[in-house]
């Protein structure tokens, strides 16, 4: 039964069913499984598991934040495994608030499940965040437990998702995106890449090349965003021009269907006295459809509507954008614009929001390790993308020197020219190390500058893009 595609359990389950009761068949469950495992164990060819190791080996050399790991049973065979590359790692810093992770496909020569962590970036496309291929008995136990408790490097992934958008609850805010993309996001990562006689370097190498084309639209959508300024339909509205100005083009184009329906579909059946609640409803059709209530704060800018649009999707619905009208309003309070659907979401997470973020909620014990670790992401993420192209390559390694001076400059804490600062670093050849002797009475502690002297504000490096 198993052979052809029926899971063990279904099997197990048909099996207690035709002789009457689990009592019956003969053989536990866990026997069952273990048997099951041990032949498909069986048949993952050695040569095979080496040569995906040696491509995880390569691709480590190549790329530094390349991680993988593998897991194996008492019998040395191949259990599960993971991989992620540093730019999936970077994505996973900027858009790693939704997260879907889905188990149902499984089309390979071992019946391994493939497994990819699947995120949506501030384009509304999927991004992946890492893939895992996982055992049958694997996803079972993971079934059977409900989480991933028992599954250390599983759970060590969730464990480190950044929530840098934190103006919603994320987990309706996972809810929202799955509904939309769940479908789609397995079938679209493996589709065509993953056959019955798949070996497992063949499904490795397939992703890559899924990974790259997703990569090369997400770069195009880039471009047209820092290209061409969003024209809004109804070309003096306020609101309309406020989102253009921050949503990415298709994220505008989602806000504004919204205004539309708000305008030309919505009206407003109540309102209290106090002019906090709102009865909101279309304008035909009122007795098919329940109408939606919408509680606004004037004092504190909050708005929020039954339908929860905003909880899971991170975008006002048209019932908050008809209220907005109803009451005139020229712009929508600014924290309603999400960070994460923002044309510039990237641009702005290396400059810096994180480590503000940060800042602001007194973490300030690993802020040295936050920050290195965020600059080296940024310039991570700047070279892979320059990479191959003469004219960025050039540009990204004199703009490095040119900051590299002016770093010197701030370092030192005094101006000095050009001159100076290339002798500094360019001459060195000639230079000797100092003489190691010392008059008597004089410490060895370092001579404080005049600027140190002096209480002086810290400066700050700022890094602009
Ligand atoms: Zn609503």
């Amino acid at each position: 039964m198993t052979n052809a595609g029926i899971r063990t359990i279904d099997a197990y389950a048909y099996l207690a069913e035709e002789v009457g009761g689990c009592e019956n068949v003969g053989f536990s469950k866990r026997d069952a499984y273990n048997l099951i495992q041990k032949e498909k164990r069986a048949r993952i060819e050695i040569g095979d598991t080496n040569s995906l190791i040696q491509l995880f080996k390569d691709r480590q050399v190549e790329d530094h934040m390349f991680a993988w790991d593998v897991q194996y049973d008492d019998e040395d065979r191949l259990l599960n495994f993971f991989w992620v590359d540093g730019r999936s790692r970077i994505d996973y810093e900027c858009f790693g608030d939704v997260l879907i992770f889905d188990t149902s496909y499984r089309l390979n020569k071992y019946n391994f499940v493939c497994a990819p962590f699947v995120g949506v970036n501030n384009h509304w496309q999927n991004i992946l965040f890492g893939v895992a291929f996982l055992s049958e008995e694997t996803i079972d136990e993971m079934i059977k437990e409900g989480n991933l408790h028992n599954h250390e490097w599983l759970q060590d992934l969730y464990k480190i998702r950044r929530k840098w958008s934190t103006a919603f609850n994320k987990d309706s805010f996972c809810m929202g995106i799955l509904s939309t993309q769940r479908s789609e996001c397995t079938n679209n990562v493996c589709h065509g890449i993953s056959k019955p006689t798949s070996s497992l370097t063949d499904c490795f190498l397939g992703l890559e090349k899924v990974l790259m084309n997703w990569r090369r639209n997400e770069q195009d959508e880039d471009y047209k965003c820092s290209q061409s300024e969003i024209v809004p339909v109804i070309k003096n509205s306020s609101i309309l021009k406020q989102a253009a100005r921050y949503y990415s083009r298709r994220i505008y184009s989602i806000f504004e269907e919204e205004f539309i329906k708000a305008v030309g579909e919505m009206s407003i059946d109540f309102v209290s006295t106090d002019s906090s609640k709102y009865i909101v409803n279309y304008i035909e059709k009122k007795n098919q459809n329940h109408p939606w209530v919408v509680h606004f704060d004037a004092t504190e800018g909050n708005i929020q509507c039954s339908c929860k649009k905003y909880e899971t999707m991170g975008l006002l619905c048209s019932h908050c954008l008809r209220v907005f009208k109803q009451l005139d309003m020229a712009k929508f309070p600014e924290k309603y614009l999400l960070l994460r659907w923002s044309a510039r979401a990237r641009q702005v997470f290396y400059s810096g929001y994180f480590l503000n973020s940060q800042r602001s909620n007194n973490f300030q014990s690993g802020r040295g390790f936050i920050f290195r670790n965020q600059v080296s992401r940024f310039a991570y993420q700047m070279s892979t993308e320059a990479q191959g192209n003469e004219e960025a390559e050039e540009f990204i390694l004199s703009s490095l020197q040119d900051m590299y001076k002016k770093l010197y400059l701030i370092l030192g804490g005094k101006k000095r020219n050009e001159k100076d600062v290339a002798s500094s670093q360019g001459g060195t050849a000639n230079l000797k190390d100092p003489l190691k002797r010392r008059p008597k009475g004089i410490s060895n502690a370092r001579l404080k500058s005049h600027w140190e002297k002096k209480k002086r504000p810290k400066s700050k490096l700022l890094i602009t893009c």
